[in-house]
């Protein structure tokens, strides 16, 4: 495998999946039949809204046929992230790319966008929707796309009663100054990919990726929330310790995320890295963690794997790190041309998992929504061999099983994850008091931010106070 581009050139590809893997944006993974909605947020059995609605005809009937009689969610019902690909434009050319992207083709038209507002957002029972512009590279469209996106996005969530939240993976490559301030205006959450320290990058690569953290940095002074995601990769997996440091000193970052690559896309047949290449990625955060007392930079991943490890009773669901992710259901990928993917870590062309056209979703048949139901239950089921002993493995208590659509779409379809999460697991065993003086430092961070609370000033502008 060929040396991966340090900064972003490899990674953002990553990305999506790298905002959602472990975040804690979706509560409702599988809804059960009672609990689908009609788009009002009313219980939706055809007793209670349907033909015989109002009327007592059989004596106590719902608790026999709501089940019978419940209509099946439809694609949105429980969405709460769309990851929309506006563009299979790109910049650039990466290897670890997932997507298949080209220097021209089609952009998202704006109507496409519109529908998928409506829709989506008078569909699902979340009262909040995340929009994440994803590519391709997003910052080829115009500003004027943007902000004639945005704006129906948020007229149309006032109306309804519901947020929207806007944030975008970027290779950072080009920022134009309007871009900086249309990040302002509406405050979109960037997602970054930094996989080297700037002086570990070799000459050829330096040019480029000088300007990623160039443009980088242009964002932190703009006060734009930027996150850093970092891909273990074959270049740079033995570098983590060293990444940990420049990413808290010189990137000023106090979390990143660290995803590892698999080879889809770009890279689709190239061999995937080693277990205990992964490990030893993970083993030097774990350290870094360590040394510093959970003071410093802290991985995402790992600190949701040590809640879960001393406090599994508090776990929250997640919408990566669980059995049964969220994908085609919490979550969701839309392609250029509108169609659905169960998840952003889909490409645009990948038509075999496509999960149908946003067009299609007005007017869905019962018998068309039973049909996507089966779908999304067919995909999460495919593989299972990659799971056969996890109800005797002891990881279990803090695993998080892969992520269902790198398996499906690499050449091994294996879940590469499995046996460097035995590996962490037995780490954590190993080192456990240690870890524990860091998990305490992480919680009394959270903790710090939940004591904190927002009101409007006398300009409607938020502002956050500490308790
Ligand atoms: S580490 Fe592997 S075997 Fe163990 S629970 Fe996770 S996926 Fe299953
Ligand atoms: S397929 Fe599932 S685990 Fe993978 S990125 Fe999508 S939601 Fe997360």
């Amino acid at each position: 495998m060929g040396p991966a581009g340090p900064f972003c050139l490899a990674a953002l590809r990553q990305g999506p999946a790298g905002l959602l893997r472990g975040s804690q944006v979706c509560s409702a993974l599988q809804p059960p039949a009672a609990a689908w909605v009609w788009p009002d947020g009313h219980p939706y059995t055809s007793l209670g809204r349907g033909l015989f609605s109002g009327q007592s005809l059989v004596p106590n009937p719902l608790p026999m046929f709501s089940r019978l009689f419940s209509a099946p969610p439809s694609a949105f019902s429980a969405v709460s992230t769309l990851i929309v690909k506006v563009t299979y434009r790109c910049n650039l050319d990466c290897l670890y790319c997932y997507e298949k992207v080209s220097k021209t083709g089609q952009d998202m038209s704006i109507e496409q966008f519109k529908e998928l507002v409506e829709l989506s957002l008078s569909q699902t029972s979340s009262d909040q929707l995340t929009f994440l512009f994803h590519g391709g590279e997003p910052t080829l469209l115009p500003i004027v796309w943007y902000e004639e996106a945005l704006d129906y996005a948020l007229t149309r969530a006032q109306s309804l009663g519901k947020r929207v939240k806007f944030a975008m993976q970027s290779n950072l490559v080009r920022l134009k100054e309007e871009y900086i301030q249309l990040f302002q205006r509406y405050k979109i959450q960037l997602g970054v990919s930094l996989d080297q320290p700037v002086f570990l990058l070799d000459d050829s690569q330096r040019g480029g990726e000088t300007k990623v953290f160039k443009n980088f940095r242009r964002l932190q002074t703009a006060k734009v929330k930027a996150g850093v995601l970092a891909t273990i990769n074959s270049s740079n997996y033995p570098n983590f310790y060293t990444l940990c440091e420049w990413l808290w000193s010189e990137a000023k970052q106090r979390s990143f995320k660290a995803n590892v690559v698999t080879p889809v896309g770009a890279a689709h047949g190239q061999p995937p890295l080693q277990a205990e290449q992964i490990f030893m990625a993970q083993k030097a955060i774990i350290d870094y963690m360590i040394a510093t007392q959970g003071q410093a930079l802290i991985e995402s991943n790992i600190a949701l794997e040590l809640g879960r490890y001393f406090e599994p009773e508090q776990a929250k669901p997640t919408l990566c790190h669980e059995k049964t992710c969220g994908a085609g259901r919490s979550a969701l990928g839309v392609t250029p041309e509108g169609h659905l993917l169960p998840c952003g870590r889909f490409a645009w062309n990948e038509p075999a998992y496509y999960l149908g056209h946003i067009s299609e979703q007005q007017q869905a048949s019962r018998k068309d929504k039973k049909l996507l139901a089966q779908k999304i239950t067919d995909f999460h089921a495919k593989k299972p061999e990659n799971w056969y002993d996890c109800e005797n493995c002891p990881a279990q208590k803090v695993c998080g099983y892969g992520c269902q659509a790198f398996i499906l779409r690499s050449a091994e379809q294996a879940n590469l994850d499995c046996l460097p999460t035995k590996m962490r697991f037995a780490y954590y065993q190993e080192k456990e008091s240690d870890l524990k003086l860091v998990y305490e430092e992480i919680q009394k961070r959270q903790a710090g931010y939940s004591r904190t609370f927002r009101i409007k000033d006398k300009n409607g502008k938020w502002k956050r106070y500490k308790l």
